[in-house]
């Protein structure tokens, strides 16, 4: 799929792969590879260290640290590194939950959430926390109202996700921010999917804690940040060393690291121009697919990722079209990868009401930088096909939905 020209840019390679599963990982951008390859090799020494090579390892560290910083609005003592989004989400939910039990027992957050947030949650209810999962409407969005009425007084915290990994809905996060702060409640949003796509500043947001992830904006996977607001009372997830301001132990995966903070620096940089190519091809496959006889688009027509489409094929079951369009060597997904393997419909699509006849049949085709149009045309002129054949042997279609 992309390939280094002789220039050494990555380039598409047409009628090859076509890779639309950027929601699940995104390929590291060749100039990060490029950042981080010396720290695997000849600046391979330990932060901790005081003798010279080690430094270079702190200082390359603590330059991520800024670029994460100036990409989110927050203060480079206000970042934390991590494994990822799914660790950055366990230690801002644990961490606020544990260090704040004194003042309350009641988290809320929504029903769409990522499972980093959901299974955290479900687990801190097993340890004597009580958690409202928030409704989302059709297009899956919470609703203020509701969330005002479910605060109460011993509320601590509210984790509501930036975008929704699935259908790309975007939440209204600054008037959550805006309610979490006078009600004096910490404000953590998951913002994994959001870097890169919707301008972040987490002064204005009001925000607490944010999550983010590497591998979602083509940096390396297994390495993430949270931030953490000046003042705000967490507890600590993982002990052991000093590191991070002896807020989460174990020796920093320096070269992760240092391409987190050179992809989101590019991100950030580039969001407006990314946002505009995505949108365009956005909306060419959008208008495909939608021509396709009962198909509906799920999630906000219009406050959504640039990046994302879903749909629902009726009279489809997704696990074959998946299977069917990498057979032509088109990559999407069904739901969210972490589903999968699994059977279970998605629990993002079932809380937007989308009925249990139908959830089966949902494609998710998320786009990239490198995505092309001429991508958009060749699924557009696959996907059409395999549906219809699909629902030729499938017994649920209807007569006038079929074709010999
Ligand atoms: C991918 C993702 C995560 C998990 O991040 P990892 O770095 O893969 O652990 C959490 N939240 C959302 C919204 C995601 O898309």
């Amino acid at each position: 799929m992309f390939i280094h020209n002789c220039e050494g840019d990555a380039v598409t390679i047409e009628n090859k792969l076509i890779y639309m599963d950027n929601s699940a990982t995104t390929p590291v951008r060749k100039e990060v590879v490029e950042e981080m390859l010396p720290y695997m090799t000849e600046n391979f020494g330990n932060p901790s260290s005081i003798y010279e090579i080690g430094k270079i390892s702190g200082r390359a560290v603590e330059k991520a640290r800024k670029q994460v910083a100036d990409a989110i609005g927050a203060e480079e003592n206000e970042v934390f590194f991590t494994s990822g989004g799914t660790e950055s989400d366990n230690w801002a939910l644990k961490g606020i939950a544990f260090a704040n039990r004194d003042r309350g027992k009641h988290i809320i957050t929504s029903s769409i959430e990522h499972h980093a947030v959901l299974h955290a949650s479900a687990w801190l209810e097993g340890q004597g926390f009580e958690i409202t999962y928030l409704p989302v409407d059709k297009y899956g969005m919470i609703s203020i109202e509701e969330l005002k009425n479910a605060i109460r007084d011993d509320t601590i915290l509210i984790s509501v996700m930036l975008a929704n990994n699935e259908i790309g809905t975007i939440q209204p996060v600054e008037e959550i921010g805006k309610i979490a702060r006078e009600k004096r409640i910490y404000f953590h949003t998951d913002a994994v999917q959001a870097i890169g796509h919707v301008p972040i500043d987490v002064k204005k947001m009001k925000l607490d804690l944010l999550s983010l992830s590497g591998h979602k904006f083509e940096g390396p996977k297994g390495c993430g940040a949270l931030y953490i607001r000046k003042g705000t009372k967490i507890e600590t997830l993982l002990h052991g060393g000093a590191q991070e301001r002896k807020h989460r132990a174990g020796t920093e995966n320096v070269p992760g690291i240092v391409g987190l903070g050179k992809a989101i620096e590019l991100a950030a940089g580039e969001l407006e121009e990314t946002n505009k190519h995505l949108l365009q091809l956005r909306s060419r496959l959008v208008e495909g697919l939608l021509k396709v006889p009962k198909t509906h688009l799920n999630g906000h027509p219009t406050r959504r990722l640039a990046n994302n489409v879903n749909v629902t094929f009726e009279y489809i079951e997704g696990e074959s079209l998946l299977l069917l369009l990498n057979a032509t060597g088109i990559f999407a997904s069904t739901g969210s990868a972490c589903n999968s393997s699994s059977l279970e419909p998605s629990h993002v699509l079932t809380a937007c009401g989308v009925p249990h006849e139908i959830v089966h049949g949902s494609l998710r085709l998320s786009l990239g930088r490198l995505n092309t149009e001429k991508d958009v045309d060749r699924v557009l002129e696959a996907l059409p096909e395999i549906v219809q054949r699909l629902r030729n042997m499938s017994p649920l279609t209807p007569q006038e939905y079929r074709t010999l």
